[in-house]
């Protein structure tokens, strides 16, 4: 029997190339052909497509489930949800978990494909149980890392659990590209005596091994491929659909597929991928071998990159790519994987900049630390555990047991600020609460993108100079130069922040956003208290008053975006 192909094109291969920025437009002219192929699934949804609609598209994420759906009879949609976190940073109560995987399915998804970044599967069982009653198909996933830790032999027992909670198939999930050809043979082989049901592999272009590795798994017996159409795929993408089709053509791994359908239809991405040409940087195009080492994925990376520029320390790039691993390691080598992967560069920037480690931590490393995302795969580092969080003993329990039930709360919220038209609207209210009022009240644009032209709008164009803007991107706050929508000035949020240093200025240590102002104008305040939190790189830093004093001015409000140096009050 030949090897079944996902396609990812929709949602992985952009979301590893261009920040997940392909608009919905743009994939439905493209939905019926995709639907003639005889795909095993169309994987489209989920991961990172959710926030980003609602951040920079100004899209409803449901909305186009429902588009493609239409459009898309035939063949299996997929989504990747991220178990308790579904499309979000955190975990989120057992309630939201039920109600996202229950409209998901009524919106159009037929599989999910189910992960926790730290293979804990506490975090994932509840949805695979709760897609499973709603008659989904569940690919439980394996995130594959390479550590002292992690073995072949282990990921396969965890095969084992995934099948026994009832999931249809094991998906292998190497989102940075590290499976050798070997190891990919080896673990299929291992899996394979251990489970009765398929597997899939899902891994990257990064390293440069994703298509031997294809080869060797399809060899060993894999039964899925996840592709994307060969204008979106290698780089930091996944291995062509085309290529990878026409590999097993006449082999008993035959897919089956027609390669002149998969040609005419890769014409229309190479076309889209000419419009999307100036998103494509190089480190996507041509990632580094590096990755094997650092582990960060392609889109990441890039991020980073710009990241490190925007705070005027790009020259401190090597050190952090040398302090992530050590980061790593630390916390007991947990796969790079959102949202464990924001938080281990955010810490690996953090010990560069204060240039002394742990000096300055976010909230989710403590929270990581105490057991909140899960258990890391082996011990977190003892002497860095005491420094972080002290003689705090980490938490036993299922992570979600500790979260009260917030479904219930956000409606009432939600309606009292007449947002919410329907149960769609309240889960992007509930997974996104800040973003979701501006979102539902029709307040954010869709972002403009340098030399992205709408064809139809190419006549009147008079290009202004780009315009610089820090944005959000699957988790990751960098600077991207903005060209101003055709014939519209550019609305740069007004800034309310002194410049001028003043003595007793609370100054913000990173460029992000005020997610919460602590204080009130005339509170008293301790040396140490915290004044402001700002959300940076989707992780929590708090900004605490360097001596005791009374709070004399807050500058920000909550939802700002405030750059690196910038005053936030003053505290005397
Ligand atoms: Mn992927």
């Amino acid at each position: 029997m030949g090897i079944f192909i996902t396609d990812s094109t929709l949602r992985d291969a952009h979301q590893s190339l261009i920040a997940t920025r392909m608009r919905t437009r743009d994939m439905l002219p493209i939905a019926e052909m995709l639907d003639k192929v005889g795909f095993f699934a169309l994987d489209v949804w989920g991961g990172a497509t959710f926030d980003v609609c609602l951040r920079f598209l100004n899209e409803d994420p449901w909305m186009r489930l429902r588009d493609l759906r239409e459009k898309i009879r035939n063949t299996r949609l997929q989504m990747v949800l991220r178990g308790q976190n579904l499309v979000g940073y955190r975990h989120y109560s057992d309630a939201v978990v039920r109600e996202f995987i229950r409209l998901a399915v009524k919106n159009g998804v037929d599989v999910f494909s189910i992960y926790d970044a730290l293979n804990d599967v506490r975090n994932i069982k509840l949805a695979i149980e709760v897609a499973k009653d709603q008659g989904a198909y569940v690919q439980g996933v394996i995130s594959y890392t390479t550590s002292p830790v992690h073995t072949v032999e282990k990921f396969a027992e965890m095969a084992k659990t995934l099948e026994s909670l009832g999931c249809d198939s094991i998906c292998i999930k190497d989102l940075a590209g590290l499976i050798s050809p070997w190891t990919s043979s080896e673990l299929v082989k291992a899996i394979k005596k251990r489970v009765s049901i398929p597997i899939a592999l899902h891994s990257h272009c990064s390293s440069g091994m994703a298509h031997m590795s294809y080869h060797a798994a399809a060899l060993a017996g894999v039964d899925i491929l996840d592709t994307a159409f060969s204008a979106f795929g290698g780089g930091t993408s996944l291995p062509p659909t085309e290529g990878v089709v026409a590999a097993f053509k006449d082999t008993p791994y035959d897919t089956g597929l027609d390669l002149d359908l998969l040609y005419e239809i890769g014409e229309y991405f190479v076309a889209l991928s000419r419009k999307y040409g100036p998103l494509f940087t190089t480190e996507v195009i041509h990632p580094s071998v590096d990755v094997l080492t650092h582990q960060i994925p392609g889109g990441m990376f890039s991020n980073l990159v710009n990241q490190l520029r925007e705070q005027s320390i790009l020259d401190k790039l090597d050190d952090v790519v040398e302090e992530i691993p050590r980061v790593r390691a630390d916390l007991g080598y947990p796969p790079l994987a959102a949202p464990v992967s924001q938080l281990v560069v955010t810490q690996a920037v953090l010990n560069v900049l204060s240039g002394k480690r742990y000096k300055r931590v976010t909230e989710e490393l403590k929270n990581y630390i105490l057991g909140h995302y899960g258990r890391p795969p082996s011990d977190v580092n003892e002497e860095v555990k005491k420094f972080v969080v002290g003689d705090k003993k980490p938490i036993e329990t299922r992570p979600a047991e500790l979260i009260a039930s917030e479904w219930e709360l956000m409606r009432y919220a939600g309606q009292k600020l007449g947002i919410l038209h329907n149960e769609e609207d309240l889960v992007i209210y509930a997974l996104f609460p800040q973003l979701a009022v501006r979102f539902l009240r029709g307040e954010v644009e869709e972002e403009a993108m340098p030399g992205v032209v709408e064809a139809a709008d190419s006549s009147t164009s008079t290009v202004e100079p780009p315009v610089e803007l820090s944005v959000d991107v699957d988790g990751e706050v960098f600077n991207v130069k903005v060209s101003p929508p055709l014939g519209k000035a550019v609305e740069v949020e007004p800034t309310k922040i002194a410049k001028k240093v003043s003595r007793g200025a609370i100054v913000s240590p990173l460029r992000g956003m005020v997610l919460r102002i602590e204080v009130e104008v005339g509170d008293r305040v301790k040396k140490g208290g915290v004044i402001v939190v700002i959300e940076a790189l989707k992780m929590e830093n708090k900004v605490s008053a360097s001596h005791a004093g009374v709070v004399r001015e807050i500058f920000v409000r909550e939802g700002q975006r405030v750059g690196a140096g910038d005053i936030l009050g003053v505290v005397d």
